[in-house]
């Protein structure tokens, strides 16, 4: 089949009046953002309330469908062959052919929806339907008409051109990344903080990452990983600049100084302190984690309260009440899974207690970082100031 076009169909709940602008302009940027890199010269245009994509001479189909399913605001992409308008005879015609061409198999039901742009075509939708509808039925003797659920429901839409299409592939639905800010992901090599980020990035947000790393004791390569989640949840949420903290002085005199059983919450107080400076620093207006309640120490219902202890700006955590499956299987399904379990160290996991407590005391936490006064502020200031900054597209 050849097509000229892709309509593209979202969601409009939620988007009347002068946001549906907002929308549908983030949506196009968006999708001119996703097409860049695939071969093809695309133009992108709204047009009575629709989004249409069509192209000059060769593209690469399968590569734009698959840059097209990671734009977030997208519901559907129907692929549309576009015919010259040439009377309802040759109508006809066109529209046992495009079914004849994209239905082999004829042993289906089927339903015409037509939409005329001028009032002044010959005949109303209703007559459309029914007219084309016999046309198909004429021709090929075996297809049936069920006008509730079709298997087929072919969209015949006549403006000066006349637009057939009747397929419709699903997009990642959401809202179109930029209509609702930005947020500061603390990324690390797991399974769960890409999909966190995937899940707010959906709601529209664009997303700006921190990752900490532990050198010697944490590898180039688990850095690497890190980078390559990020390009991965980038394809999504479009670039992201990831800072990459250098953690290790912080952890060592953690180590030294705090009982054991703590480092872990403690740490993890020093990593959203360093997350929401960056955070402030470039108008993120929020942090995002991967932690979901109970599924390691660090994350009980006490744990989440001591490490929110230290943040002042909100932190969502999309994945709070999910179970780890659940957490899998979007993490296969956006394609970071592969990567999440490549086995690398985390720089958590090298400076784990034996039994971390499970139940820590926000103001015991406090007392014990006390401890930390003489040189915490210093090492925190070096950290931030030796941040590796890299731009992820
Ligand atoms: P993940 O699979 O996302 O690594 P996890 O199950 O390993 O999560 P933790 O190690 O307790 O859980 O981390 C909880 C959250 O804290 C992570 O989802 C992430 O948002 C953040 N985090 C943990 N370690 C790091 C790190 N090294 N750099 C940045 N963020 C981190
Ligand atoms: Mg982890």
């Amino acid at each position: 089949m050849t097509y000229q076009a892709f309509l593209i169909k979202y969601g409009e709940i939620g988007i009347k009046g002068k946001n549906r602008y907002l929308f549908e302009d983030a949506l196009v940027r968006q999708i001119k953002y996703a097409l860049k890199d695939v071969e093809g010269s695309f133009h992108v245009r709204k047009s009575q309330g629709r989004i249409y994509i069509d192209w000059n001479g060769y593209y690469d189909y399968e590569d734009a469908i698959s840059a097209l399913k990671c734009v977030f605001g997208i519901v559907g992409i129907c692929p549309v062959v576009q015919v010259e308008q040439k009377g309802f005879e040759e109508l006809k015609k066109d529209v046992v052919a495009y079914m004849d061409a994209a239905y082999p198999d004829k042993n289906i039901t089927f339903k015409v929806e037509s939409r005329r742009q001028k009032k002044t075509y010959p005949k109303n939708s209703m007559e459309i339907n029914r007219d084309l509808g016999e046309a198909i039925l004429e021709a090929f003797p075996e297809i049936r008409v069920d006008v509730h659920h079709p298997d087929v429901l072919l969209n015949v839409e006549v403006r000066d051109e006349v637009y057939l299409y009747s397929e419709v592939i699903p997009g990642p639905g959401g809202m179109p990344v930029g209509t609702n800010g930005k947020a500061m992901l603390l990324l690390s090599g797991g399974i769960d903080s890409p999909v966190a980020g995937y899940m707010i990035s959906k709601r529209g947000v664009g997303l700006e990452a921190t990752y900490f790393h532990a050198p010697p004791y944490t590898s180039e390569r688990a850095k690497q990983k890190v980078v390559d989640l990020a390009k991965l949840v980038a394809k999504y949420s479009g670039p992201i600049t990831l800072n990459i903290v250098n953690f290790t002085d912080i952890q060592l005199y953690i180590y030294d100084e705090c009982p054991h059983d703590e480092l872990t919450i403690i740490m993890r107080r020093y990593m959203m302190r360093i997350a929401e400076h960056f955070a402030k620093e470039s108008g993120c207006l929020g942090l995002i984690t991967g932690e979901s309640i109970g599924q390691v120490a660090s994350q009980t219902m006490q744990s989440l309260m001591a490490t929110n202890d230290v943040c002042t700006i909100p932190v969502y955590r999309p994945l709070i009440g999910f179970d780890k499956q659940e957490i899998v299987e979007i993490s296969e399904k956006i394609n970071t899974y592969e990567t999440s379990i490549q086995p690398y160290e985390d720089c958590c996991t090298i400076f784990v207690a034996k039994h971390p407590v499970t139940k820590p005391n926000v103001n015991v936490i406090r007392r014990s970082e006390e401890k930390l006064t003489e040189k915490i502020d210093e090492l925190v200031k070096t950290a931030i100031e030796t941040t590796e900054r890299i731009v992820i597209e």
